[in-house]
């Protein structure tokens, strides 16, 4: 059968969170969008954990476009308040933890100052001296519940986002998978010709939002080769015990349960997230590739540690254990006449520091600016597949550089560092100075592209280079200086940092000069740190 093929100004293929948040967006931009979903919502996704950066992001499509419910999902009070059929957990902040196979967890290595003595019982040790918890490292990512960040449970957030996009008119299908028919070459113009479901359409600009699907390819993003090799089996569990059971343990700034919860091992490493229903998602990201059934690997995994079998000794799965291999994907470039993938379709590395969902945001953003007053020019797009792979690069040294250093702790702590002071100093950066003229999204993501790039590419030089974590713990005080606005390595801490407004009023001066204001000014802003708890109370010159 043959027809005219349905002709529309963009087509976003997939319904995940990002592709229903750019479809609002360029629908309340002007744009004609078509927003295609090859299953039907609610279905299971990870990418759970959520970041302060996201929720910045979120902020600032809510203040943007009046998206009152993005600005609710952007904190935890308000979510639960005012969005409470759609899942969620509180997220207060980071937890990391080493463990030795066969051997219970316990927060200090044995032998080091202060440690207790070892208890015969599988669950934590009790603090003994005034040694820093040397096993254990909590960062705290705000200063309460209200303000906390959140778990996503994404069959709930993203059948909200998709019917909120039908809701506010966006032309929305589901069970409609998206095929490319052909692309324009990069020398010529002209509608990408697709196939979504039986029907023909042609797109003036078509979004690549499935998630790393074959589509890139079909639009000539060829796979190139990750750098982390990795596997991972999941699921989501009821009776999950709190891994943290004792709640004396060092100077713990929140309930350890209520984190992203990361359990460095021998094989990779463990994700817990548990939601306010008391669910957990957890997996294992394993550095070789799993022999079995993804049940009987996951139990054995348990086996192995002690702590974490105790914890989910009366447990039992929500759906299916399930595993997948690959799990970390790129592709050779993020746009071309005519089509961008989103960052989820163009890159991924690994979960370790939940990036994905601040990171797709930050492109939502870019994708809406690039469509404000039509389809984005050639140059436009090849500026935004530069970042994209700029970012791409920077995510990846990290994260290599993450694997390279597990699972001792004491070496891991660099990578981690990085991290933290490079996304806290954004953080601060986004909440207290004014946005610079193309606004925050263009700057690149971990700061990707300033002084933090040859920070990344030093991390991952020395993670390879060093034999012994001496180089290491040299380095990284003096290399995150910088940007460390939070007072990260300060051993007063003791591995365990919490967001301290009134240590950082201390240290205003120290805060002031790194962000570039005057203390007075500063002072001013220092309201900006917390978000007004409703978007009609956003002052209109924010
Ligand atoms: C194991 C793992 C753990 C992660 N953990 C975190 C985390 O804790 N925090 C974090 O920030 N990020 C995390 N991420 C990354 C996060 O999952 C992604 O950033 C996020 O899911 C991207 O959302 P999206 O809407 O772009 O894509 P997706 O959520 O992947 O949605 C894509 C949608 O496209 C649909 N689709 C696929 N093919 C087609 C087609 N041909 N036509 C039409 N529709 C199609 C799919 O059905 C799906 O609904 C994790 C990723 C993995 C793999």
């Amino acid at each position: 059968m043959t027809g005219r093929p349905e002709r529309r100004e963009v087509v976003i293929a997939g319904g995940g969170f990002a592709g229903s948040i750019l479809a609002r967006a360029l629908h309340a931009e002007g744009r004609d969008v078509l927003l295609v979903e090859r299953g039907r919502h609610p279905r299971f996704a990870l990418g759970e954990s959520s970041t302060p950066l996201a929720n910045l992001a979120l902020e600032r499509l809510a203040v943007r476009y009046g998206f009152e419910d993005l600005w609710d999902l952007a904190a935890h009070g308000r979510w639960r308040r005012r969005l409470p059929e759609v899942g969620r957990g509180l997220k207060r902040g980071f937890c990391f933890y080493e463990h030795e196979p066969g051997r219970p967890f316990s927060p200090w290595s044995p032998g080091s100052l202060g440690a207790p003595a070892p208890s015969p019982a599988s669950g934590p040790l009790r603090p003994g001296g005034g040694s820093a918890s040397s096993r254990r490292l909590v960062v705290a990512a705000s200063p309460d519940d209200d303000a906390a960040d959140n778990q996503w449970l994404r069959a709930d957030v993203d059948r909200f986002l998709f019917e909120r996009a039908r809701a506010e008119g966006v032309d929305c299908r589901e069970e409609t998978a998206v095929e490319v028919a052909s692309a324009p070459r990069d020398s010529a113009d002209g509608p990408v010709r697709l196939r979504a479901g039986g029907r023909a359409v042609e797109a003036g600009l078509l979004v690549d939002a499935t998630g790393g699907s074959p589509l890139a390819a079909s639009l000539g993003a060829r796979e190139a080769s990750p750098r982390l090799r990795t596997s991972l089996v999941y699921s989501h569990f009821a009776g999950v015990a709190p891994f943290e059971r004792d709640e004396a343990w060092p100077d713990s700034p929140f309930p350890e349960r209520w984190s992203a919860s990361h359990h460095l091992l021998e094989e990779g490493w463990m994700y817990q997230l548990r939601f306010d229903d008391g669910s957990v998602s957890a997996g294992f990201l394993l550095t070789g590739d799993p022999a079995g059934e993804p049940e009987a690997v996951f139990a054995s995994l348990l086996d192995r540690y002690p702590s974490l079998a105790l914890q989910f000794a009366d447990s039992t799965p929500l759906r299916p254990v399930a595993s997948r291999s690959g799990v970390a994907w790129r592709r050779d470039r993020a746009a071309g006449r005519g089509w961008l993938l989103l960052p989820h379709s163009y890159a991924f590395a690994d979960p370790m520091f939940s990036a994905g969902i601040a990171w797709s945001l930050l492109a939502v953003e870019r994708v809406a600016d690039l469509c404000r007053s039509g389809l984005p020019a050639t140059g436009d797009l090849e500026r935004y597949g530069r970042m994209a792979a700029a970012e791409a690069d920077h995510i990846d040294r990290l994260l290599v550089a993450a694997y390279r250093l597990m699972p001792s702790m004491e070496r891991f702590t660099a990578a981690a560092m990085v991290y933290f002071a490079a996304a806290s100093f954004d953080e601060l950066r986004q909440r207290l100075l004014d946005a610079p003229p193309e606004g925050w999204c263009w700057q690149g993501f971990l700061g990707a592209g300033d002084g933090r790039s040859r920070l990344f590419e030093e991390l991952d030089e020395r993670s390879a280079a060093a034999g012994e974590s001496g180089s290491l713990a040299d380095w990284i005080a003096p290399a995150i200086e910088r940007w460390n606005l939070i007072g990260l390595l300060d051993p007063r801490r003791r591995n365990a940092y919490p967001v301290d407004l009134e240590d950082m009023e201390r240290r205003a001066v120290e805060v002031a000069a790194g962000l570039g204001l005057d203390v007075a000014e500063l002072r001013r802003r220092w309201p900006r740190l917390r978000s007004p708890s409703a978007l009609r109370e956003v002052p209109s010159a924010r």
